[in-house]
């Protein structure tokens, strides 16, 4: 009987096309193959066999498989489970997973070995040289290394014909994790979680946990635990741990490293293809064992995949905003679903879904109660900027330089946050009253002074500081308005000109090996006052850091979305949550223009239930999320007469279904870029209804035409 094969490509098509098996091939879902795509051929994923043969068609032949390792049927599953989600096209979280699959392997590594062929010559050092390559194949320099010789004489020995080249490939270093290795003894509220955890585990299926401690209570030393028995109980299985930071990768590799003895496979986008190719190669083998990784490793091949454990869980950078928009946390559940195995969130300050999912008992609920031995969470303090302002043109407030004296004075370290990269968030002529923007977006221009340019932080546009205002021409009219870290720095500085400053920030630490080495140096204590944008506010354990000042702790209230008090509420619990550890009592202060807010005042207090009580309350009333879902619809187009109309059709061809309002169209708060116009609709939902699905339905009828773009955001956490 005949087969019939779904091939889906990598590719932004609607679907997965059928093609015939050709006699004795005996493909299997998850298998890569070659396809005919028109003229050409196309690599492609199985995604389904069954027997039949093309209708009044022929159908194409499959050309034949390739030779590259398959995808587990569970990730071809997950792949087509997490379009529908998205109500994307399935290629486009195929092309995700198939990232390190088409990536070159490392070089092969030219080694020496013996040829069975006698040398012309023998000499002592030609002895020592044969003697040391009888050990095994090894490059000509480390034979000369090893043998104590000139590399002449090793090159001597090739030409001779007594040794030969042949190439090797480079080895991979996932060893088998050691489990038997010692671990600190964990205090009692640890070995409850981990207890819990283990119950979970034994129970096997799919089964998910909240891990829910304040920071430095030692939730990582609990999911360490937590895998140690999910490999225990199955010599196969496998581990994922996603972190929503490259800069945090570093340091959890060295810590499994420690805790098992070998290195996991590390996963994201600064990893290089090579390295990217022998991960995903070993995943799919299932000879990698333990991946540490960012949002995207989610979609890597795993054989037998038995744990997920995603940290820092209600980070908004596991959000993927671009490309195939998803976020990591919400489908690291399906996918834990999907292969019937164990996710693990974890958290200081969990997501609002995510406490409420463990609230009704859907996640089974471990808490840590303090911070681990002696350690203390900070006394936290805020500073009501209307009673001590600091001076015109300046962003520390009395109170915060006294403390930072005296922390100084103590030899201990201080961390400034700010979240927001560059000199000032804004430049405007003070002739004319604009304020600068690139040419084809509404964003304001950021300065940057290491680099003397304004930068558009939304699309990357940057130019050269201009000496005149580019709109009225006016000369030395143009003043920056408010500080960034950089300009903080300045102001440190000029503070205590005696102390050692750094930035840490997505300008100044650009890689996982920059971020490394700026937490040693700070770990080091080669630091006194760090300023830092949130990209060093979170997970990172400085045991000398006992001071943190928010500079401007209403920064992230401003915008007013959804999660505006939710998000500031985590990472300044975070930030805060970085003074103190061991012996050294912390204290934060917190500078702020509403100091009665209830975020202000939840942080004041350390009472993340309270605030949590308020916000789920005022959600629930408004059926937002979690009691609620959301989807946001971004339609953009360069003309705007096209777009108009284009949107008008869209609103109505919104299908008509019960639970679901429409706001919209509006204008997008970002209403250009990149010279693109857009509009915006909101979809809210209830919670029983498919959202998906009907996004699906909706977006089926919409045919963008020209230059007209349509994004679909499911459960969207930027709204501009
Ligand atoms: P969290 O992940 O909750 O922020 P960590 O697991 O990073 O906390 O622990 C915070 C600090 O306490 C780390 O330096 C860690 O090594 C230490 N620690 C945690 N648990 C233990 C333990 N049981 N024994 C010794 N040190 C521990």
């Amino acid at each position: 009987m005949a087969r019939i094969v779904s091939v889906l490509l990598p590719l932004p098509l609607p679907e997965a096309f059928d093609y015939e098996e050709p006699e004795g091939l005996g493909l299997s879902v998850g298998e890569q193959v070659a396809v005919p795509l028109g003229a050409r051929l196309a690599p492609g994923v199985v995604t389904a066999v069954r027997e039949g043969a093309g209708g009044n068609r022929p159908l194409k032949p499959v050309s034949g498989r390739l030779e590259a390792l398959p995808l587990s049927p569970a990730t071809v599953d997950f792949i087509q489970w997490a379009a529908r989600y998205a109500a994307e096209l399935p290629g486009l979280p195929l092309a995700i997973a198939l990232r390190g699959a088409r990536a070159p392997l490392p070089r092969p590594e030219r080694l020496a070995v013996l040829s069975g062929h006698p040398p012309s010559r023998l000499t002592p050092a030609r002895t020592r040289v044969l003697g040391a390559a009888r050990e095994g194949p090894s490059t000509p320099a480390d034979l000369a290394r090893r043998a104590g010789v000139s590399a002449a004489v090793v090159r001597g020995l090739i030409d001779d014909g007594a040794l030969e080249m042949r190439l090797a490939p480079r080895p991979d270093s996932f060893g088998a994790p050691d489990l038997d290795l010692p671990a600190p003894p964990l205090n009692d509220s640890q070995a409850a979680a981990a207890a819990g955890l283990r119950a979970m585990l034994e129970e096997g299926g799919f089964q998910a946990a909240l891990l829910d401690g304040v920071t430095g209570s030692g939730k990582t030393e609990v999911y360490l635990e937590a895998i140690r028995a999910a490999l225990g109980a199955d010599p196969d299985g496998q581990v994922l741990i996603l972190l929503p930071e490259i800069a945090l990768t570093q340091a959890l590799i060295s810590r499994v490293t420690d805790r098992f003895g070998a290195p996991p496979g590390e996963w994201h986008s600064g990893v290089a293809p090579p390295a990217r190719r022998q991960v995903w190669d070993a995943v799919a083998e299932g000879r990698c064992r333990i991946v540490v990784g960012a949002r995207s490793a989610l979609f890597l091949p795993f054989r037998r995949l038995r744990l997920i454990v995603v940290d820092e869980e209600h980070d908004t950078s596991f959000k993927q905003e671009e490309g195939f928009i998803y976020q990591a946390r919400d489908l690291a559940v399906v996918r834990a679903k999907l292969e019937g195995a164990a996710v693990i969130l974890a958290s200081a300050t969990p997501s609002l879904e995510t406490l409420r999912n463990a609230e009704t008992g859907r996640y089974r609920w471990l808490r840590l109660a303090d911070r681990h031995g002696e350690a203390r969470l900070p006394d936290i303090r805020l500073v009501d900027l209307r009673e001590s302002p600091p001076e015109t043109g300046r962003w520390i407030s009395p109170p915060l330089a006294e403390a930072m004296a005296e922390t100084l004075a103590a030899g201990e370290q201080t961390l400034l946050f700010l979240n927001r990269r560059g000199y000032a968030p804004l430049v405007l002529c003070r002739a004319c009253g604009q304020k600068l923007t690139a040419p084809d977006t509404d964003s304001w221009l950021v300065e940057h002074r290491y680099t003397n340019r304004l930068v558009c932080h939304l699309t990357g546009f940057s130019m050269p500081r201009p000496a005149t205002c580019p709109h009225c021409g006016a000369a030395e009219s143009l003043v920056s308005i408010g500080p960034g870290v950089e300009r903080l720095e300045e102001e440190a500085r000029a503070l205590f000109p005696e102390a050692r400053i750094a930035v840490f920030s997505s300008d100044t630490v650009r890689s996982a090996a920059d971020a490394r080495s700026m937490v040693e140096t700070m770990a080091a204590g080669e630091i006194d006052i760090l300023v830092a944008t949130q990209a060093a506010a979170k997970g990172h354990n400085f045991p000398n850091l006992t001071l943190v000042g928010v500079i401007d702790a209403d920064l992230g209230l401003r915008g007013g979305d959804l999660r505006a008090a939710e998000r500031t509420f985590q990472l300044l619990a975070q930030a805060t949550g970085r003074a103190g550890r061991r012996d050294r009592p912390g204290r934060a202060l917190i500078q702020t223009w509403a100091p009665d807010h209830p975020v202000m005042q939840a942080l004041r207090a350390q009472d993340r239930d309270a605030f949590v009580r308020t916000e789920l309350d005022e959600r629930e009333l408004a059926g937002l999320p979690p009691f609620g879902r959301l989807a946001a619809v971004v339609v953009s187009g360069r003309d705007p007469a096209t777009l108009e109309a284009f949107v008008r059709e869209a609103a109505a061809a919104a299908p008509n279904a019960e639970g679901v309002e429409i706001y919209g169209p509006a204008d997008a708060p970002m209403a250009l870029v990149r010279g693109r116009r857009r509009k915006r609709f909101l979809v809210r939902a209830d919670r029983q209804v498919d959202l998906s699905a009907y996004m699906g339905a909706w977006r089926a009828r919409l045919k963008p035409r020209g230059s007209i773009r349509v994004t679909i955001d499911i459960d969207p956490y930027s709204f501009f």
